[in-house]
């Protein structure tokens, strides 16, 4: 479920501030980490300084694939392989990051 969301974030329900605030749910789609972010996946799982812990390890995992440099999240996907998506998912369940 989570690689599918991921994989079609503009098909699929998110839960994400932004994706929430969009469909009219009263919720600051800035993320919290005071960056001035807007709270979306990309952001969320590439970028938030809340969500660090194993985040060196997923890009390089992301190196280790064709997508060009620098990526956001969708690039990152559509070069992605087995390996990848187990990565991103280990990721998001160790920083219990809602998507
Ligand atoms: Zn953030």
């Amino acid at each position: 479920m989570i690689i599918h969301r991921l994989d079609n974030p503009s098909t699929n329900i998110s839960y994400t501030p932004h994706h929430l605030s969009r469909i009219g749910i009263d919720i600051n789609p800035i993320c919290s980490c005071n960056t001035q972010s807007i709270a979306d996946s990309n952001h969320l799982i590439l970028d938030c300084n809340r969500y660090v812990d194993g985040r060196d390890e997923l890009w390089r995992a992301i190196r280790h694939t064709s997508s060009p440099l620098p990526t956001n999240l969708h690039t990152a996907l559509r070069h992605a392989e087995n390996d990848l998506y187990l990565n991103f998912y280990k990721y998001i369940k160790r920083n219990n990051i809602t998507i």
